[in-house]
């Protein structure tokens, strides 16, 4: 099938809908005719109740990680040969959706290769809800943690949030899609692009760039059981740190295997009364060097860990989020992912749940109580890093010059902190650096302020 052309305008097309590409496509939109293609369908939260869940859980029904789909269809599963979880969205809105809704910015290793975003980020400020409101409403539990982090000079911060606190519930199911619209996930930016003309077609998995003469005409997607080739004079890819190599090395480029993922693990004990999953998730933050610690409810572990039988009333867990070595893969055979801790993760994973335990205990709970989650990631990047020769085109030599990449992918390093909002940046970024190389003169540039 051959898309037509609107005779103006010359075509993009933007794969994926997470943060990267919604927030290409509003940017390119009206310069470019920009078709968006999405492998997952429209978003839609989980509905099942938590106590629904975990009656499900009980009856011993929810044998791993990988049957979350069957219910919540947006969230992608898989694991690594090590038993790592790999987390990741699958639906408009990519992983944002799922996000905990944390907006820190964190773009200290752009920087270091001489990429300035200060323009991108204050233009964010004006157009994302950022908050730490949320701190009024905390619960007795997090304002005790809270006090105990303090009173260990460990500077703990409240997180800010891309939630409008007067829309909030405090039902703490941020990570399961929020059912309220308190949340800012980029299906804002995606609908933006699309009331300014932008076309949208979920379903569609693209499988590889057609490129021609060293440059990419437009690429190849199963549309439902059809191979549909979308041509294209600009092509972006945001299909996230798990999908933009894939695409890539089937298009016959070369990707580093220098994947990296946030690992997450959750430090937990039993705590009656605690309604931690009833709180907003990550309230706020301790940074330290390598990690972070916050407090979080697992979902993930407290349905599939046999580990964690406690009533979801009563439980007290500290996340750590760790900065991983750039080392791993994804292939491009059904997307498998190699990824191993090194020798420094699983020190620094120590150390901080060493700390976690120290804080748990702090608070009042007994050591010998105290239980690990499910080992999971969902921050991916990494595998086409920019360097300090990139950071004007921001466009890496082994790509044909009409194709970019606008995502996590690009990152040098682990961030080991929330990305949503330095991967807005750069892709914004991305976008402006490939409209003045390929926007032909002339074209009028519609408002994106719709
Ligand atoms: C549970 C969880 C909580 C999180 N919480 C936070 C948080 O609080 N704050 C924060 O900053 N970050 C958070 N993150 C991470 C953050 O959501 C992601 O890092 C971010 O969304 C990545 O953006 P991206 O554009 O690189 O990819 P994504 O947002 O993952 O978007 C990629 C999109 O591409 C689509 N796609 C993939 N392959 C193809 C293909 N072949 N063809 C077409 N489409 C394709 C996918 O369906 C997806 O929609 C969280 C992650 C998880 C898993
Ligand atoms: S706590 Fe609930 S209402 Fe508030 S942002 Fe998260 S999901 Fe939405």
């Amino acid at each position: 099938m051959m898309k037509k052309s609107n005779g103006h305008m010359p075509r993009a097309i933007v794969v994926g809908s997470g943060a990267g590409g919604a927030a290409t496509a509003r940017e390119l939109q009206g310069t470019f005719q920009v078709t968006v293609l999405e492998a997952g369908r429209s978003f839609r939260p989980l509905s099942l109740s938590m106590s629904r869940m975990e009656r499900l859980r009980n009856w011993g029904l929810l044998f791993n990680e990988m049957m979350i789909r069957l219910v919540f269809p947006a969230m992608r599963v898989r694991r690594t040969p090590e038993g790592m979880v790999m987390v990741n969205g699958s639906a408009t809105g990519g992983t944002t959706v799922l996000s905990a809704g944390n907006a820190l910015r964190m773009d200290g290793c752009l920087r270091e290769i001489g990429i300035n975003l200060d323009r991108e980020f204050a233009e964010l400020a004006r157009e994302v809800p950022v908050s730490t409101a949320h701190q009024r409403a905390w619960s007795t539990t997090t304002r005790r943690l809270f006090e105990v982090c303090a009173r260990k000079g460990l500077a703990p911060r409240p997180t800010p949030k891309l939630v409008d606190d007067t829309r909030c519930r405090r039902c703490g199911r941020c990570v399961l899609g929020c059912p309220f619209e308190a949340k800012w996930d980029s299906r804002r930016f995606l609908n933006d692009a699309v009331r300014m003309g932008a076309e949208l077609v979920c379903g569609s998995r693209v499988t590889k760039v057609v490129i021609r003469g060293g440059r990419a005409i437009g690429v190849q997607a199963r549309v439902g059981i059809r191979s549909v080739f979308f041509p294209a004079d600009l092509v972006v890819l945001s299909a996230g740190g798990l999908g933009t190599p894939v695409i890539l090395e089937r298009s016959g480029i070369r990707c580093e295997p220098r994947l990296f993922v946030d690992p997450v693990l959750c430090v937990a004990a039993p705590w009656p009364g605690s309604r931690q999953h009833q709180e907003i998730p990550m309230p706020f933050v301790v940074q330290r060097s390598g990690y972070i610690i916050s407090p979080y409810f697992d979902h993930l572990s407290f349905l599939f860990n046999p580990e964690w039988r406690h009533d979801a009333d009563g439980v007290l867990g500290l996340m750590i989020k760790l900065a991983d070595s750039e080392r791993g893969r994804v292939s491009v055979h059904r997307g498998a992912v190699d990824k191993r801790l090194s020798v420094r993760d699983r020190d620094r994973l120590a150390e901080a749940t060493g700390l976690c335990r120290r804080i748990l205990v702090g608070f009042g709970v007994r050591p010998e109580e105290i239980f690990l989650g499910t080992l999971n990631a969902g921050h991916p990047g990494g595998m086409l890093p920019l360097t300090a020769a990139d950071a004007e085109t921001l466009h890496a030599r082994r790509l044909p010059a009409n194709l970019y990449v606008a995502d996590a992918t690009l990152f040098p390093h682990s961030l080991g902190n929330p990305p949503i909002l330095t991967i807005l940046a750069l892709a914004r970024r991305v976008a402006r650096v490939a409209m003045a190389a390929h926007a032909p003169t002339g074209v009028e540039r519609v408002s994106r302020s719709a």
